[in-house]
């Protein structure tokens, strides 16, 4: 039985029930339905605590999925609690990592905007995150990205999910036109993340990860370092001026 994705309908969701389902030889637990983000498409997994019915508190260092990507895996650490399948848990995650993460990861989509250069891998973290861009040379007009970023910010869009089905991708592809990363097909349906109202979208993306509902909740966002790497790449820092 697959894992039921709550992080997905709301990223907001800070605890909730679940009954578990397995427990691996390796310690990490999966349960019918969770709110733990698992690793993916740069974005780390989530951490937090399982609470069990008789107070037992199970520390989870990180969320991945399984080998098959059907069930996400709670790992933990070696510890003396106990759980067998079928117990109810309260899910707690660790809020305050998870919400910088989603303040970076909204932030990420804004850079990816910003920078007229197609992006080439990334990776985010709570206090620091990376773009890389197939970028022969650094712009030298940068404070300008920086000024437009923290205009969007302070514009307070809102960010909102929508599905589009494959056929209705097919039907409308103007819509990929605009995407800067491809939707993956196949799958029937692709969940979309929109920044702005129409007619003002300024970004459209495929998207699995968790953000945050408004840009006005990343708070000031500061360009740190860009770095050579190879020919054409350049890696661009991102950092919160909160989390300095
Ligand atoms: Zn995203």
């Amino acid at each position: 039985m697959a894992t039921k994705l709550q992080f997905r309908d709301n990223s907001y969701l800070r605890e909730n029930g679940a009954v578990v389902v397995s427990i691996q030889e390796d310690g990490g637990i999966v349960l019918n339905q969770t709110i733990f983000y698992a690793q993916s498409v740069g974005q780390p997994g989530d951490r937090g605590r399982l609470r069990t019915s008789t107070d037992q508190l199970i520390p989870i260092a990180n969320t991945v999925y399984s080998d098959d990507k059907s069930e996400i895996v709670h790992v933990t650490e070696p510890g003396d609690w106990h759980l067998e399948p079928g117990e109810q848990v309260i899910c707690e995650l660790d809020w305050k990592y998870r919400y910088s993460l989603m303040k970076m990861h909204t932030a990420l989509h804004l850079v990816s905007v910003c920078f007229p250069f197609p992006v080439t891998g990334g990776a985010i973290g709570a206090n620091k995150s990376r773009l890389d861009f197939d970028m022969p040379e650094v712009p030298d007009n940068i404070e300008q990205f920086a000024q437009q970023l923290n205009d969007w910010i302070d514009a307070d869009l809102a960010v909102v999910t929508d599905w589009i089905s494959d056929d209705e991708m097919a039907a409308n592809p103007e819509l990929i036109k605009t995407m800067k990363v491809k939707p993956p097909v196949g799958q029937g349906q692709v969940r979309l993340v929109l920044i702005g109202e129409a007619p003002n979208v300024i970004d459209l993306q495929p998207c699995g990860g968790t953000h945050v509902a408004r840009t006005g909740e990343i708070g000031p966002l500061r360009i740190g370092k860009i770095q050579k790497k190879g020919k054409q790449n350049r890696r661009v820092y991102l950092h919160l001026e909160e989390e300095k």
